[in-house]
């Protein structure tokens, strides 16, 4: 999804949801997960790496976790009072977004000659050293590449 549509649709969901709770929505960066939601600062959060390669079901199931999180309150955890919540938004999946959706899409996993393992979505078009073995270049710590695999 492009970034402005994900934000118009957590902001739709935010203002369905959870009228005048002062909640606001931002992008994070992380990879290990797809969303949060950060009680103390009122504010859901969805990975901008999830956002991009994800489709609007996806997005929105992930924002409506968050949400329910949002309703059910801190302490709530994933336990009963956050799965009414889930009941009440229609969130359907469980806690099935609170992957590492980054790295599950990870295709490509590399290996230099020392054993470093490097993650990419795509298979890089250019030869590319090891960055824990060398800062520079280097034809010695060359990346091989195998497709990983599915998850
Ligand atoms: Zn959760
Ligand atoms: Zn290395």
């Amino acid at each position: 999804m492009l970034p402005d549509d994900v934000r118009r649709l957590a902001e739709g969901l935010i203002a369905d949801h959870l009228p005048g709770g002062g909640w606001t929505f931002a992008f994070d960066r992380a990879v290990r997960r797809a969303g949060a939601c950060h009680h103390a600062d009122r504010r859901i959060t969805v990975s901008r790496h999830l956002a991009e390669r994800a489709e609007e079901d996806e997005v929105r199931q992930v924002l409506l976790h968050e949400v329910a999180h949002a309703l059910a309150g801190h302490r709530a955890g994933h336990g009963p009072r956050w799965r009414a919540a889930c009941a009440r938004v229609g969130h359907s999946g469980g806690r099935l977004h609170e992957r590492p959706i980054a790295e599950d899409r990870a295709r490509w996993v590399g290996t230099c000659p020392a054993g470093h393992e490097h993650r990419r979505f795509r298979r890089p078009e250019r030869a590319l050293s090891c960055g824990v073995c060398s800062r520079r270049f280097d034809r010695g710590a060359l990346i091989t590449w195998r497709r990983a695999d599915p998850v």
